[in-house]
């Protein structure tokens, strides 16, 4: 069988039926991908462009795209100029209008050596409403020969009259011995890494949750000892809750999480992770979906000492932290009553 999409990992259903509509002419004119950030939509995006434009397209022995022929090496490579990406100026929260509408004069032209112009919007869920809506005319009525790609991380902020004019394509998440397979076959360093530090290497995974993209920076050594203290961290405030630990203990647990309000957020975000991963494991064991503890069997070791009632309080402590922080409470005072707090708990 024709091979499709070959640079991208896994989503069978969805490649064979994008391929399927592509072979047979009937994609259509907008797509909209969702996935998390590092799940492959850029990745599809390109491949998708290099299908209706792959000089061999019609050559059943070839891959869909070949990667090879010209048009293929100019997509993946840059230079192709029928191919247009819209992205968010990185010092801005959103995109604006303007670009929009420069990318919508521009569809109007024709096409210098496409048989099909493509447009991908990256970041999609940042558009502003007016942005939204200046692409919405050129979505209802589409220039001859051009494919517009929307790719969001999450939906919720595109307006319905855009959902309703794309088709919609979510990218697939993965479980860890798929990303780890994925990565070992596809990565000679994570080879590499794997043999020298095979701890830091599933935890790596782990914390990609699902995402293949993220789990190939997660694994640079950089990486991974960042990962491992922001680790030992979460684990000191949870262990300082075990059996025979004392009021020292969670006092220098909490005393080590960061006092920046932004980087406070992600360190308690991550310790709910990984409490509410206790939590479930302790109720269904095996099958629980982890990105914090690598496997069940660590989760049973740590939430050994800890009782469950103590636990669901743990829980609704730091998530009371986590609300109060984000109303902007002051950190240090946040952190000396999430002290008390955790003493009694
Ligand atoms: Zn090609």
């Amino acid at each position: 069988m024709r091979e499709i999409f070959p640079a991208l990992f896994g989503n069978e259903a969805t490649k064979s039926r994008i391929g399927d509509a592509i072979l047979s002419s009937r994609l259509p004119h907008a797509l909209l991908i969702d996935g998390q950030e590092g799940s492959g939509k850029y990745t599809l995006a390109l491949e998708i462009a290099a299908a209706i434009n792959c000089e061999r397209r019609g050559d059943p022995t070839a891959s869909l795209p070949c990667h090879g022929c010209p048009r293929c090496k100019r997509i993946f490579g840059g230079g192709f100029v029928d191919l247009h990406t819209l992205e968010r100026d990185e010092s801005r929260a959103t995109i604006g209008v303007d670009p929009v509408k420069e990318m919508r004069r521009d569809m109007f032209l024709s096409a210098t050596e496409a048989d099909c112009k493509v447009y991908i919007v990256r970041d999609a869920e940042k558009l502003t409403t007016e942005a939204q809506n200046a692409l919405l005319i050129v979505l209802e009525e589409p220039p001859e020969g051009v494919l517009i790609m929307l790719l969001a991380s999450g939906t919720d902020k595109i307006l319905t009259t855009i959902k309703s004019r794309t088709q919609y394509i979510p990218m697939a998440r993965f479980s860890n011995g798929e990303i780890g397979e994925y990565l070992l076959k596809t990565d000679k360093e994570a080879e590499r890494v794997r043999n020298v530090d095979p701890e830091g290497f599933d935890i790596a995974i782990a914390s990609a949750d699902g995402r293949i993209g993220l789990a190939k920076e997660l694994i640079t050594p950089e990486s991974r000892e960042r990962i491992a203290e922001e680790r030992a961290e979460t684990l000191a405030i949870i262990n300082s809750l075990g059996r025979g630990k004392s009021y020292r203990d969670i006092y220098a647990a909490v005393g080590d999480l960061p006092k920046k309000r932004t980087e406070l957020a992600v360190a308690l975000e991550r310790l709910m992770q990984a409490v509410a991963e206790l939590i479930k494991v302790g109720y269904s064991g095996d099958g629980v979906s982890l990105s914090f503890f690598r496997s069940t069997e660590e989760a049973e070791t740590v939430g050994e000492s800890i009782s469950r009632a103590k636990l669901f309080k743990l829980y609704d402590i730091v998530s009371r932290a986590y609300d109060d922080n984000s109303k902007n409470a002051n950190t240090a005072a946040l952190l000396s009553t999430l002290s008390a707090e955790l003493r009694m708990a």
